[in-house]
């Protein structure tokens, strides 16, 4: 059925993986907050993921529903219950993931035809909702789990293919056609990119399904990327709207603890250890949901910590397991060097965070001064927020080019000077950057240079355009609002079409 007058009915089918599910569960939530009707297709175990914020939401008079389908993980021979990267935390499960979730097609298909939404917003990983959607007769938005800069550098490298009339893997190169000059080398290139290869095809679908949408749907908001929401408009000619940072519609405490995994740290223990801090003092340091360093680089980053003097919180991962590593039991993934943790407990130095940190409570204190990132999209957007300057290390998709927009075009934050994709959590993945030259980065942007005290400047003006454009008469929420009257339009030209043919007829 479709929605009555003038709410429009909005569907949601989030990829499940940490950096794309809550984007879209945030996005979701304010489509309902803008009064539309919100049906977010999520399974099981996904579900209890987002629960209590959706219970809150729709406490809150807000009309939003979960339509929870079962995800057949067992018969792509992952373990029962593994439904989100998270709990698939290698390149080889996370395919299988990605084929058990190709599986819930006919599910999906027929969630569409009985529930007849106005419009589908789904992940661009998931570019077969186009063609259901096609046949059901329903818009499909595209979700872009990235920002403009990425998908115009990304579009002008497949188009130009700078990075083949160079000699070597180190040489860099200008990608063509940007607003600004953007400088890469051919070693920060995904594989993907650099030749073809067995996921050539489906990356092309992707890219083609998400031209061929109603449009496509940004978690950026204008002012951050000027030129390139312009230039994707203008240039690329892609339909899109952006309508973030998405991350704010977590506006209570309660909100922003909920969202993701389970915390493994209170957020009174969080909250208190930051009010013993001076403002701006403190370098957050998390590298997402995926990344895992081995013991040696681990330890690297223990010492350039410790040896910084700043104060810190650090989401320490899982150790990867090298081939010369036994790992008896689980305790021992979340390795440290030894008397490491006692120490910095001790001096009061460091708070450590093993497994899921509550990360825009935390950037959102007053006392944190710097983030250092693996340069994930959500990560990038959220340090935007808080307003602080980067410590940039990106490894694996598109992150390098994130790193880009972040050192070379807003002039934010300072690169530890990771040279090569790898793709992540393999053993091949391993970036080995000396403590002394992660010393030497945390200072250049802890410290208090003429160049540290701009970056932060900029930092800071950027985090109040970034506040600013989600509220009301703003360019995300003006986007929303056109997004929104883009679908009713929809509608109303479709109702008038089948009027049209049944006079036809
Ligand atoms: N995140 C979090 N706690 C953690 C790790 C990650 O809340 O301990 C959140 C983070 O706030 C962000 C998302 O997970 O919203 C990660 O997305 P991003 O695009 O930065 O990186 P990815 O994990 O996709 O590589």
């Amino acid at each position: 059925m479709g929605s009555d007058g003038n709410q429009i009915h909005a569907m949601f089918f989030p990829y499940m993986a940490p950096g794309h599910m809550m984007p879209m569960v945030d996005m979701a939530r304010m489509f309902a907050a803008f009064g539309a009707k919100v049906t977010i297709i999520i399974t099981t175990m996904n579900a209890l993921r987002i629960k209590n914020v959706i219970d809150r939401d729709v406490k809150l008079g807000r009309d939003i529903t979960l339509e929870i389908i079962s995800l057949p993980s067992t018969e792509v021979g992952l373990p029962e219950g593994c439904e989100n990267v998270v709990s698939a935390p290698t390149p080889e499960m996370s395919i299988k993931l990605f084929h058990a979730i190709e599986l819930l097609q006919p599910k999906i298909k027929k969630l569409f035809s009985d529930l007849h939404p106005d419009c589908i917003v789904s992940d661009s990983l998931c570019p077969w909702t186009l063609d259901i959607a096609n046949e059901v007769g329903i818009a499909r938005i595209a979700f872009n789990g990235s920002g403009f800069f990425n998908l115009c550098l990304l579009e002008n490298i497949t188009l130009y293919e700078p990075h083949k009339s160079i000699e070597s893997e180190t040489e860099t190169f200008v990608v063509p056609g940007l607003p600004h000059e953007v400088k890469l080398t051919r070693s920060q290139l995904p594989d993907i990119v650099k030749a073809k290869n067995k996921f050539s095809e489906l990356f092309d679908k992707l890219r083609e399904s998400q031209r061929k949408s109603f449009g496509v749907l940004m978690n950026s908001f204008y002012e951050l990327e000027p030129g390139y929401a312009d230039h994707c408009r203008n240039v690329l000619g892609i339909k899109a709207w952006h309508i973030g940072p998405v991350s704010l519609i977590n506006r209570d405490t309660v909100d922003k603890v909920d969202r993701g995994e389970k915390t493994s740290i209170s957020k009174h223990d969080c909250i208190n250890w930051l009010d013993c801090k001076k403002p701006r003092s403190v370098l957050y340091i998390c590298f997402g949901s995926l990344t895992r360093f081995n013991k040696k680089q681990t330890t690297e980053i223990a010492y350039a910590l410790e040896a910084s003097g700043h104060p810190f919180i650090w989401v320490v991962g899982k150790v990867l397991k090298t081939s010369n590593d036994e790992f008896e039991d689980e305790e021992q993934e979340l390795w440290l060097p030894q008397g490491f943790e006692d120490k910095i407990k001790e001096n009061g130095q460091g708070l450590l965070i093993r497994g899921w940190a509550p990360q825009v409570l935390i950037l959102d204190h007053e006392a944190i001064g710097g983030f250092l990132t693996h340069c994930g999209w959500n990560s990038i957007l959220e340090g935007v927020v808080a307003g602080v300057p980067f410590i940039t290390w990106p490894i694996f998709a598109e992150q390098f080019y994130n790193e880009k927009l972040v050192t070379q075009v807003l002039n934010l934050g300072v690169s530890i000077g990771n040279e090569v994709w790898k793709a992540w959590a393999t053993e091949d993945s391993l970036v080995i950057k000396s403590g002394d030259d992660i010393l030497m980065t945390i200072n250049a942007v802890m410290g208090d240079t003429e160049e540290a005290i701009d970056m932060n400047k900029r930092a800071k003006k950027l985090g109040e355009l970034a506040k600013k454009a989600v509220e009301e008469g703003h360019s995300s929420y003006n986007d929303l609002k056109r997004l929104i009257e883009d679908i009713k339009m929809h509608r109303i030209s479709k109702s008038n079409a089948v009027i049209e043919n049944s006079g036809n007829a």
